[in-house]
């Protein structure tokens, strides 16, 4: 089937005013952003919905798989926008129902915006469900529960018509709710926590803490390919990589075994509030899920919390790991997630972690050491990488330069 535009219908975008004007146009531009380096297309925002038209040789499939990731999009369709005569919608119906198999059913949904067209809703429903079966002796009417719905949408310009509704990200169009950093581990949660995020419209930074060679390349090569997957939703990415080896050090030699994973997360939380600052966001998000593991009690939490006055936002709070495993899922995230690369604290993890920490405790083994020099020399050497949706890690280009050279 032939399409000549695409239909993209938007979320909850209930806002009035100049703010849906500046909310339309964010959508617009992380269309088009997602879009890149596609040919053949131009997108054309309204105020109540989008229209793409693309010509005859464009991927309108890659363009919708594209399209349906961005948050503040609720559905899109394939549509063909066809004249205002009633041979073409009907030749067209007809077409639709030419794909559909033995024994498929359908029915004929009409919209008429245009008050002044030839013939009333009930009238154009007749016409062209007459036409379909005419042409198309293998289906059937169901107006209860059809497998094809044939929309026909009569505007002032011209009648669009389709009969796919694929559904979208939903969401608020991202930028328009302000900037957090993310904190982003290689494990399951996180990359599901900035989703979730960026889903209310909220642009996000990732920091990653990576102490080699504690942890390895390919540890470090997972996070980065996680950005790349948020990145898909959004554009680029900004991922901070910071070198965390000798405060993770530091903290094994001063502070009490069983405290040594309270104080690594308060050091990751010092370090982020700097960054934060750095980058003008507002606030730090994590995957943290009350009560999954030791350092998630709420007391664990409290005295982690503690050396930050930032908000600290976790959108996977009170959620159930299986349904954080099918978000996970959904999101494309949960593939790369599972791959078996060590992260920088299950490596120095005790064996018997303090469930419930009295924060003033490890205040106190913190204290014996000055850590804010070595926290500043780790903000400074922040290794900092811009992940586009294409971005190629620098070891695929030396290979694929390899290849190129060897044949
Ligand atoms: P995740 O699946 O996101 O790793 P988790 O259930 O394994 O979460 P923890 O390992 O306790 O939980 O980490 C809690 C949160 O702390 C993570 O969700 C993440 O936001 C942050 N975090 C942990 N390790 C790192 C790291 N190496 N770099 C950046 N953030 C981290
Ligand atoms: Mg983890």
């Amino acid at each position: 089937m032939m399409y000549d535009h695409i239909l993209v219908r938007y979320g909850e975008l209930t806002l009035k005013g100049a703010n849906r004007k500046m909310f339309v146009n964010k959508l617009r531009s992380n269309v088009k952003q997602a879009l890149m380096p596609l040919q053949g297309y131009n997108v054309k925002a309204n105020r109540d919905r989008m229209y793409i038209e693309v010509t005859k040789e464009a991927d309108i499939e890659e363009m919708m798989r594209r399209i349906s990731k961005v948050f503040g999009v609720k559905s899109i369709s394939p549509v063909m926008k066809i004249d205002k005569d009633v041979e073409t919608a009907k030749a067209q119906a007809s077409d639709f129902a030419k794909t559909y198999a033995e024994g498929d059913s359908f029915k004929i949904d009409v919209k008429r915006s245009d008050k002044q067209f030839q013939y009333d809703t009930y009238q154009l429903q007749r016409i062209l469900g007459g036409a379909v079966l005419e042409n198309n002796p293998q289906v059937h009417v169901n107006v209860r529960q059809p497998d094809h719905i044939i929309k026909t949408e009569v505007r002032l310009d011209a009648i669009y018509i389709y009969d796919r509704v694929i559904d979208g990200a939903g969401g608020l169009p991202v930028g328009t709710g302000g900037k957090t950093l993310l904190m982003l581990s290689g494990g399951i949660d996180s990359p599901v926590a900035g989703m979730e995020i960026m889903r209310r419209g909220v642009t996000i930074e990732a920091i990653h803490f990576h102490s080699p060679p504690f942890t390895s390349e390919k540890a470090k090569e997972k996070v980065i390919e996680l950005t790349r997957i948020l990145a898909e939703h959004v554009g680029p990415i900004k991922l901070h990589i910071v070198p965390f080896t000798e405060v993770q050090k530091q903290i094994n030699k001063v502070v009490y075994d069983r405290y040594t994973m309270t104080s690594t997360r308060r050091m990751m939380m010092r370090i982020a509030d700097k960054v934060v600052h750095n980058i003008g966001a507002d606030a730090i998000v994590n995957g943290e899920n009350l009560g999954q593991v030791a350092s998630q009690t709420l007391k664990s939490i409290y005295a982690i919390n503690h050396v930050t006055t930032t908000p600290v936002l976790r959108p996977l709070l009170t959620l159930d790991k299986e349904d954080i495993v099918i978000k996970a899922k959904a999101y494309g995230t949960y593939e790369t997630s599972i791959q078996p690369f060590e992260d920088c604290c299950t490596i120095f993890t005790p064996k018997n972690p303090v469930t419930e920490p009295d924060f003033k405790k490890v205040e106190k083994y913190e204290g014996v050491f000055d850590f804010s020099e070595m926290i500043d020399r780790a903000v400074n050497n922040v290794e900092t990488i811009e992940i586009t949706k294409d971005y190629q890690s620098q070891k695929d280009k030396d290979t694929e330069t390899l290849m190129q050279d060897l044949f």
